[in-house]
């Protein structure tokens, strides 16, 4: 199957096109019409299977329809990989507009707060530094989000980042969607699970 047959739009086609994407990944096929029909999303899949944009082209594409700011938070493990998801957002919505910031431990407060004033629709985060701006950040919330994204949730959680991600749910709109990439299952990600997805659809690969 094509991405078009996947049901994605036509600018988002053009840009995996301009990136060198030929076909869809296992992963991706699975991933995004699940999460186009409006479902909740468990994902197994490797770095290299091409996650990142399993979750990105749904989240853009859904975004395309009504943007709004601070629209989608991704949580990630590591700075470089919240770069990495960034730049991925960055290179398939950029051309229709998608802005996305980075807001990871080890930078400036200040000069993020300001990259949040400007209203981005894409939030890449580990999440102390997100929790952080929660609490000390005037004018930031997110009481909008639309959509919640935690990628590499196994290592979050091997990372200790259960208690912070727990408190975090408990601030953000319950009407919502939520996706969830792992590259294994286990009991805590299992814990995570229930405590953030709706009825959701696991896809592996
Ligand atoms: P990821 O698993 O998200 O870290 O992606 C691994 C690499 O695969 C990245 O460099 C992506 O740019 C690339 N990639 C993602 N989707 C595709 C695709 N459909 N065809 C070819 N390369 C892809």
């Amino acid at each position: 199957k094509t991405f078009r047959e996947l049901g994605v739009i036509e600018e988002l086609c053009d840009a995996c096109e301009k990136l060198g994407y030929k076909d869809p990944t296992p992963i991706q096929r699975e991933a995004i019409p699940t999460a186009l029909n409006k479902r909740d999303v468990i994902g197994l899949a490797q770095t290299g299977s091409g996650k990142t944009a399993a979750f990105a082209i749904p989240v853009i594409q859904e975004l395309w329809d009504n943007p709004s700011a601070y629209y989608a938070v991704v949580l990630a493990p590591t700075r470089e990989l919240a770069y990495q998801i960034s730049e991925q957002f960055e290179a398939l919505g950029g051309a229709i507009g998608v802005r996305s910031v980075v807001i990871v431990g080890g930078m400036d407060m200040v000069s993020q707060a300001v990259a949040l004033s400007k209203k981005p629709h894409i939030l890449v985060c580990t999440p102390g530094r997100l929790m952080d701006h929660l609490e000390n950040t005037k004018g930031f919330s997110l009481r909008n989000l639309k959509y919640l994204i935690m990628d590499e949730a196994d290592r979050l959680l091997d990372m200790d980042f259960g208690p912070i991600i727990d408190k975090f749910l408990k601030v953000i709109p319950k009407e919502r969607r939520t996706l969830l990439f792992s590259a294994t299952m286990t009991s805590k990600v299992e814990k995570l699970q229930r405590a953030s997805l709706h009825n959701p659809v696991r896809v592996a690969v």
